[in-house]
């Protein structure tokens, strides 16, 4: 059992914070007066969320409800305290329930209106918006307001479906149907076949058999329909720090914005154990850390999101020289933009091994941070790769672990590798190059793996007690979907810009005017956190030079 302290209990002061009646008179010009009834409801559970509501004369009661209709209180509010928690940024349905104990008096600030009040309200509104995330952050440590997933630890759907929430930072609960007697409960009530696990309880009642995750996402309101008549001055695809970057900025700076992603928010940033590299941060930063202060730092200034939603194609919207664009996406839906931004980033090559895929939680890794080495600290550890990537690698795990097994498919280190790894590595008594070596099976149960079986040559193959695997293989970009655009791309699918596109073309302008590509998906990008981010940031300044000659005004002058 957990024995660290509730943020409820660590942070209470900053989570409920109560305004001065001066203070709450400051709010007034944002919101709406509104009375309710003694024990009339403010939000519940499930309910689409009517903004932050300030409380100016009264008591309103806080419950969090858990999806099996367990009520928690959480706090009683009085004159001066406000409701509401990161959802009411975007109206997103609300996860607490809050009735009247007496007769309320209210200040009801809509979302819109509440973003607004944020920016214009420096100190009052930094200590808003740190009550706001606070308060998500309590909801995250008791999973309350969220789905609940019944299904078994282990389970690879199970994983899938909580493994999306925790990155979209959402609540959720899982309850096993072997041993708690709910889960057993809600199988029996909605007669649900084992085979049909995992099942997800939705906080509106709603119950989805082993959901996608774009199911999952619609049925919480995650995600919404796309207003097909909008037309956005940028749509940004991916949500990587290079497209949270964008995103910042351009809402920032009053662009229209809309930010997709198929996944999560966070991109391979927000897969990372900690980022030990990025300015600012000397002790490091777990990337979920870091990518959900960004994705709140967006909403704030008024991004709209679209998450998980899948973009499939890039056109020309209809109607000659209207200089628009239209995303297609998996849905069948469309959002018109007059810029695009490709942020799609790349995703990391995977080897091709039977079975290697039921081992990546837990055994497969595609970095190596301290937490990796910490993962495999003494032990014996296999490397697959043969770039600097690899090389650097090899080197720092050789300091934490007894062997690294550094499996090379060429004749040698030294036509792929910078010399200077190369010397180092040969240099190392821990780490065993193996040339013209090639995996050829795993060996493991329950999601570890026990043994790595390999080949050099034509030799026999051999067999190795190794439960941890590094992969540095090189990155295959996303942009399949691309494929009739007329985006040009170099020879491994990269996105070209700036020069390389054409000779009239801005910095990170694609080959079609309009259309940028920024991160990890540009052909000769730096493959990094600090890099994606400052690209997002550059783009925006040439983004007003673009939609100024589409008729939009500019915020500011740039040149080529
Ligand atoms: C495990 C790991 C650890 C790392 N650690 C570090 C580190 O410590 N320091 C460092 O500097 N770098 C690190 N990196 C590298 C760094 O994370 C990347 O360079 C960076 O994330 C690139 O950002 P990006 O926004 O360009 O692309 P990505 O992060 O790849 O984001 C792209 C996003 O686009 C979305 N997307 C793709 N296709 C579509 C589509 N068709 N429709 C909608 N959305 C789409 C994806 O879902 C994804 O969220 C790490 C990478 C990994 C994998």
């Amino acid at each position: 059992m957990s024995t660290s302290p509730s943020i409820i209990d660590t942070r209470r002061d900053q989570m409920f914070p109560v305004l001065e009646p001066f203070e709450s008179e400051r709010l007034h010009r944002f919101g709406k007066v509104r009375l309710y009834d003694a024990g009339a409801a403010l939000a519940k559970v499930g309910e689409l969320g009517i903004g932050l509501i300030l409380i100016l004369s009264g008591q309103v009661e806080i419950s969090r409800r858990d999806g099996l209709g367990h009520s928690t209180q959480i706090v009683t509010y009085g004159p001066g305290s406000f409701m509401g928690e990161l959802a009411q940024l975007s109206g997103r349905p609300t996860l607490i329930d809050a009735y009247a104990r007496t007769p309320v008096e209210a200040l009801i600030i809509s979302p819109d209106q509440l973003r607004a009040l944020l920016i214009a309200e420096a100190e009052l509104g930094e200590r808003i918006m740190r009550a706001l995330i606070l308060r998500r952050v309590g909801l995250l440590e008791t999973g309350a307001g969220g789905p609940v997933i019944v299904g078994r630890v282990g389970n690879g759907d199970v994983l899938r479906l909580e493994g999306f929430l925790r990155r979209n930072g959402h609540p959720r609960q899982r309850l096993d149907p072997d041993a708690d007697p709910e889960a057993k409960a809600l199988i029996e009530r909605f007669h649900v076949d084992p085979g049909e696990l995992p099942i997800v309880l939705c906080p509106g009642g709603e119950l989805l058999r082993n959901p996608s995750e774009n199911e999952l996402a619609r049925c919480i309101g995650l995600v919404g329909p796309i207003d097909p008549n909008r037309v956005y001055d940028v749509a940004i695809v991916g949500a990587g720090p290079a497209g949270l970057a964008t995103a910042v900025y351009a809402g920032s700076e009053g662009l229209t914005t809309l930010l997709l992603d198929c996944r999560a928010f966070g991109g391979q940033a927000g897969a990372s154990a900690r980022i030990e590299n990025y300015l600012g941060f000397p002790t490091g930063i777990t990337g979920m850390a870091l990518m959900a202060r960004a994705y709140n730092q967006a909403r704030k200034f008024g991004v709209e999101t679209a998450i998980p939603d899948k973009v499939i194609g890039l056109e020309a919207a209809s109607g000659s020289g209207s200089g628009r664009f239209v995303l297609k996406l998996a849905t069948n839906e469309r959002v018109t933009a007059r810029s695009v931004v490709i942020a799609s980033g790349a995703r990391y090559r995977q080897l091709a091994v039977e079975g290697l895929e039921s081992f990546e939680a837990a055994s497969v890794h595609y970095w190596a941070s301290p937490l990796e080495a910490k993962l495999c600290a003494g032990q014996e550890v296999a490397l697959v790769g043969a770039g600097n990537s690899a090389g650097q690698a090899a080197v720092y795990l050789a300091s934490q672990v007894s062997k690294v097994w550094l499996l090379v498919r060429g004749r040698g280190l030294g036509s792929s590798m910078s010399r200077y790894l190369a010397d180092r590595i040969a240099g190392l008594s821990n780490v065993e190059v193996l040339t013209r070596a090639a995996i050829t099976g795993v060996d493991g149960h329950d999601g570890v793996l026990e043994a790595i079986r390999w080949r050099r040559g034509t030799g026999e193959e051999e067999r190795h007690p190794i439960q941890h695997l590094f992969l540095f293989i090189g990155a295959d970009p996303n942009t399949d979907w691309l494929s009739g655009s007329g985006v040009a791309l170099d020879g491994k699918g990269f996105v070209l810009t700036g020069v390389d596109a054409g000779e009239d073309r801005y910095s990170l302008e694609t080959s079609r005017s309009g259309v940028f590509a920024i991160g990890d998906v540009r052909s000769g990008s730096v493959k990094r956190v600090a890099s994606a981010v400052g690209e997002g940031a550059q783009v925006v300044v040439t983004l007003h030079r673009v939609l100024a000659a589409a008729g939009r005004e500019p915020a500011t002058v740039v040149s080529r």
